[in-house]
């Protein structure tokens, strides 16, 4: 008779007590996983903020990079396609920044995909980006149009002086390959004043406007540039950059872009 409550009250206090444990136990997994990085990108993906919580526990510089066209969508079409460049450059500095222990590459969707610009975005701050890479090429139905020419996140924006600063070294980096750089110094703000329609402005002309740029720039959540490689409508460009030494070339000069972008805000 004594015995049914005194073994009612024990479980009562046992049951919180191994709760309790329990929570500790998978809390301090979940911690540790996250903390050496080998949680799951399907568990990740879950959890809301993981791309952020990765980082703050994490050495990995991460740079996201984005082939601007693939799939359905070819972009640009001239003496070679669009995609076909972008994919062969985005592999390029891929492979390049994988074999560099300070860095992690992500990619913004698969190569052989396409995705909306705010799908690759979000792909960037889930994998917690410090840094995105947008390439695209230029087009000139002429064929007369030529060079390179990049855009960061214009001025008034978040992360406009780490992204111009990024394109400034990118600029600096592909000019050694020979390449035509256009306008002033390469580096160019792009603004819709409609749904279809832009202005471009040299990168001299500091003066914040409200109208969006690219979507890309925009949006990353991180320090970004989009880079319009060569003129895919141009034999010498294409010649150049868009061809398979080409685009290693082009990867090899934004890799070192990346490194010196890296050197400067992680001084030993
Ligand atoms: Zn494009």
């Amino acid at each position: 008779m004594q015995r049914r409550p005194y073994r009612k009250r024990r479980g009562r206090g046992c049951l919180p007590v191994i709760i309790g444990i329990i929570a500790v136990i998978a809390g301090t997994f979940l911690l540790s996983r996250l903390v050496t990085g080998v949680l799951s990108e399907d568990i990740l993906q879950r959890l809301p903020g993981a791309g952020a919580i990765t980082r703050l526990f994490s050495d990995d510089f991460v740079v996201a990079i984005d082939a601007g066209h693939g799939g359905n969508d070819p972009g640009a079409e001239g003496v070679i396609r669009e995609a076909d460049m972008t994919a062969r450059t985005a592999e390029a500095l891929y492979a390049l920044l994988d074999a560099d222990e300070r860095f992690t590459p992500v990619y913004c969707h698969p190569l052989d995909e396409g995705a909306n610009v705010l799908d690759r975005c979000k792909a960037a701050s889930r994998a917690g980006a410090d840094l995105l890479l947008s390439i695209h090429g230029n087009s000139d139905p002429g064929g007369s149009g030529h060079g390179f020419e990049c855009y960061p996140a214009p001025p008034g924006r978040t992360y406009h002086a780490d992204s111009l600063y990024f394109a400034q070294l990118l600029t600096a980096q592909i000019a050694s390959t020979g390449i035509n750089i256009r306008g002033d110094n390469g580096v160019r703000y792009a603004y819709y004043i409609d749904d279809v329609n832009k202005v471009i402005v040299e990168s001299t002309d500091e003066s914040v406007r409200s109208d969006g740029s690219f979507g890309i720039v925009d949006h990353a959540g991180c320090p970004s540039v989009l880079v319009e490689q060569c003129f895919v409508t141009n034999s010498e460009d294409a010649a150049l950059l868009g061809g398979e030494e080409g685009c290693k070339l082009a990867a090899e000069a934004y890799y070192q872009a990346i490194c010196e972008y890296y050197a400067a805000k992680n001084p030993e």
